[in-house]
Formats: C-alpha cells, structure tokens, sequence
C-alpha cells in the first residue's frame, strides 16, 4: 500500500504539536512532512526576554532538534499558495508539495488597523527578528543620548501602545531593562519615562478586572504610565496621535493588533469568519474540503490566538487524520479556556491555577516551570534543560547574538 503524504504548513505551535502527535501514533502509516519559513520554532512567550537583552536560545527552537528521530521531514520554505483541489502547495523556492491531507498552521500576523503611519513609525514586538531588531533599537538610543550634545527628549520616552498580555509583560521588563542600562550608561534614571497606552477603559481587557487591577498596580509600582480610552490615531516621525493627546518619542511599540497570516485568504474553497479566521468544523476540517484541517490562531475556534489552544488543536487533528485512515470515528474538538501566566518584571508573575491566580514570586516560578513543562514535552529530556538554562545567557554570550 501506497504511503499517504500529510503536509503540515507551519512550524510554530499548532504544526510542531501535529507532527509531534502523528509521529507517536503507533498506526502510522504515512509520510509527514512539515513546511515552514523558518527552521524554528519561536517560543512567544520568552520573546520579552530577547528586547532585555537575554539570549533567544530559550525562545529559538531548532526544528531539527525537536524532531531529531527522523520521523518528520522538515523542509524550510515559505508557502506562496496551496491548491485544495489538485492537492498541492507550492513553495517560494520553487518547489512543490503534494499531499493527501493538509494542515494550515500558518498563524498570524501583525495588523496596523490601516492606521496612517503606524507600519512605517513603530516597531514590531511579535517574532524574534522584531525582538532582536527592539534590543538593538534601544540600545542605540542610549548610546546616542550619552553622546556628546546627545539628548534624552524623545530618545529617553519610549511608547508601548497596546495593554494587552503581551504589552503588559513587555512593560514591565523594560521598566527594569531601562533601569540598568541608565545605570550603564550614566544616564539620571529620571530622564526615561515608560508609557503604556491602551484604547480602551482599562488593560488587560480580556483578564478579569481583579487580575488586571492587581497588575495595574504593579506596573504604577515599577515607574510606568499608564494611559487608557486613547486609540492610536496616527504616527509620524517622532510623534504619535492618541485621542486627545499627542507625544513625542523615538520609540513607539506596536502590540495591539493581529489577524490571521495573510495566506489564508489567497487560498481558494476556504470560507472566513468576520475576523478573517477559516472555519472549520467540530473536526478542525474546512468546511468544503475533508482532508485540510486548520489549527492555531488562523482557526475560527474559541481561545484561538493562544498557543495552549493551538497546541491541543494540532493534537486533536492529528488524531483526526489518523483516526480517518484506520476508518475510525473521529474527535470532536472541545474547546478549553486556557490558563495565563502573565510575567510583569523580573521575578512577579500572575498567574492562573485552578480557580485562583498566585501573584509574585510564585507566581514567576510557576510560569517558569510551565515554560520547562513545554520544553520537555517537545524535546529530548537533557535539550529541554539547555533550552530552559538558555534563557538566563546575557546576549553577548549567547551563539545566535553577535555582541555588540
Ligand atoms: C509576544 C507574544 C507573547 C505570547 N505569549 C503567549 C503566552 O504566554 N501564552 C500563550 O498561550 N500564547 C501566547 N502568545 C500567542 C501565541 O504565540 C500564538 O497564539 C501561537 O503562536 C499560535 O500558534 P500557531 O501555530 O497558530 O502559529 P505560530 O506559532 O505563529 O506558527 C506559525 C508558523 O507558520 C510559519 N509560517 C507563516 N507563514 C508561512 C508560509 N507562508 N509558509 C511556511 N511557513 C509559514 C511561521 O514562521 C511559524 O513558524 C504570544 C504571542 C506573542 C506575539
């Protein structure tokens, strides 16, 4: 019997726990491959660590370490289009890639809301190269302020626009980064100020309001302003437009928006909610297509957009797809409130366990332990230590960060 080809397309959360799940199932009986851009997988939740100046080994997990056994081609190319009909992808290096079945985890991507300015005047706070690109950013800034007839003026305000979860731990760690780096550089600490702006009447919207307050007065406690109900309106060079206000700055972080990868719309048969995801059935398949599933921030589920739900819906459509090759039934997705652990600062973290949330020192702790609990669910016992231990490496001592 002819072996059947299961491509995956994307390498980060939902695809890696696809491949992982289909590796291990005892039936197979089948070619897996999985295609993506980079021949890692980004680890977003460390991604903070990178703009602190933290090595990106804990955040940077090599494909090939993660699937070391040979059970999974992996194949680093960028997918420009897919044929749901004749079965087919094709890559941009030219090559092609058949399959039987099909799972797009191609994530997302950042969105500016077409506002005038922002794609050109702000930096990005989503991948490694952007966490990378933010370290070096700021340091320069530093650098140039200690300069002779350097100022601080706008190179000293830095601009975090979006409370989310994400704007929020990137808060709080450069309060802290920027303390030592004012220390470093001789620079009087008073001349930074940390701006968080959020367009609606409080942060962390889809929190609740005791975590949010709780983390609301951390970040006062730590230096940082905090401005809600101020939509962005428009960027320029040095200067942002807020509702009813406008600031200068030389740094201005865009962490608010995100929409599905802009690939899932150029593929044709997909049908899309009104935020652009694909839907899928209780299956995790399209809705005109039985052998191409969809999982991770790019499906239309409950709680997408977090990496614990495209964890569990890789999982669940590789059992799919191998439940349909040995003509069992098939699982339904049920979807699962995931947990938070939202790091603010060095050694504070809140975080969620069972119906009560632990804040502080524990709850830093048990964030760690989450990061090393995923660690070592994808990678061999002694390379999940590595990776763990990665992330305390200062940059300059890491391999991937030339120093500066
Ligand atoms: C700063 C930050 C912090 C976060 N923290 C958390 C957290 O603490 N907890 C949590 O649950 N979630 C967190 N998230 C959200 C989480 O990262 C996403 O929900 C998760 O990555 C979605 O998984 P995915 O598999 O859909 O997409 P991804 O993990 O983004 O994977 C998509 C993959 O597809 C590849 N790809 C894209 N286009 C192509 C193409 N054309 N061809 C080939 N490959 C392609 C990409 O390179 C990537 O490898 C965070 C996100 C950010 C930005």
């Amino acid at each position: 019997m002819e072996k059947k080809i299961i491509l995956i397309v994307g390498g980060g959360f939902g695809g890696v726990a696809c491949a992982l799940a289909l590796a291990k199932d005892s039936r197979l009986y089948a070619k897996i491959m999985l295609v993506s851009d980079k021949p890692h997988l980004e680890y977003t939740p460390t991604l903070y660590q990178i703009v602190v100046g933290r090595s990106p080994l804990e955040t940077c997990i090599p494909l090939s370490e993660i699937f070391s056994d040979g059970n999974v081609v992996c194949v680093a190319d960028t997918i420009i289009s897919v044929n749901l009909l004749e079965k087919k992808a094709l890559g941009s290096s030219g090559s092609s890639y058949q399959f039987d079945y099909v799972v797009l985890a191609l994530g997302s991507q950042t969105s500016y809301f077409n506002i005038p300015g922002l794609a050109n005047f702000s930096l990005g706070f989503k991948s490694i190269t952007e966490a990378v690109q933010l370290n070096r950013h700021i340091l320069k800034l530093f650098n140039e302020c200690k300069a002779p007839h350097g100022s601080a003026d706008t190179k000293m305000h830095f601009v975090i626009v979006g409370a989310g979860a994400s704007g929020v731990e990137l808060a709080g760690e450069l309060v802290c980064y920027t303390e030592t780096l004012a220390k470093k550089y001789d620079i009087p600490k008073s001349l930074i100020t940390i701006d968080l702006i959020e367009a609606t009447s409080r942060i962390l919207s889809s929190f609740l309001p005791t975590v949010a307050l709780k983390v609301e007065k951390r970040l006062h406690g730590l230096g940082l302003n905090i401005f809600t109900n101020r939509p962005m309106q428009r960027a320029e060079v040095q200067e942002l437009h807020l509702k009813g206000l406008t600031m200068k700055s030389d740094t201005i972080i865009w962490t608010a928006g995100t929409e599905p990868n802009e690939l899932f719309a150029k593929i044709a048969g997909l049908t899309f909610d009104n935020k652009g995801r694909v839907i899928v059935d209780e299956y995790l398949r399209t809705r005109n297509f039985k052998h191409v599933f969809v999982v991770g921030d790019g499906a239309a589920t409950p709680y997408s957009g977090m990496a614990q739900t495209a964890i569990r819906e890789g999982t669940v459509a590789a059992k799919n797809i191998m439940n349909t090759l040995a003509n069992s039934s098939l699982v339904i997705y049920e979807p699962k409130r995931p947990y938070y652990s939202l790091p603010v600062g060095p050694g504070w973290a809140a975080t969620l366990i069972g119906p009560i949330t632990v804040y502080g020192k524990i709850g830093w702790l048990l964030r760690k332990l989450a990061n090393l609990r995923y660690f070592i669910s994808i990678l061999p016992f002694t390379k999940a230590i590595i990776v763990f231990r990665g992330g305390k490496i200062l940059c300059k001592n890491c391999k991937i960060c030339a120093p500066e």
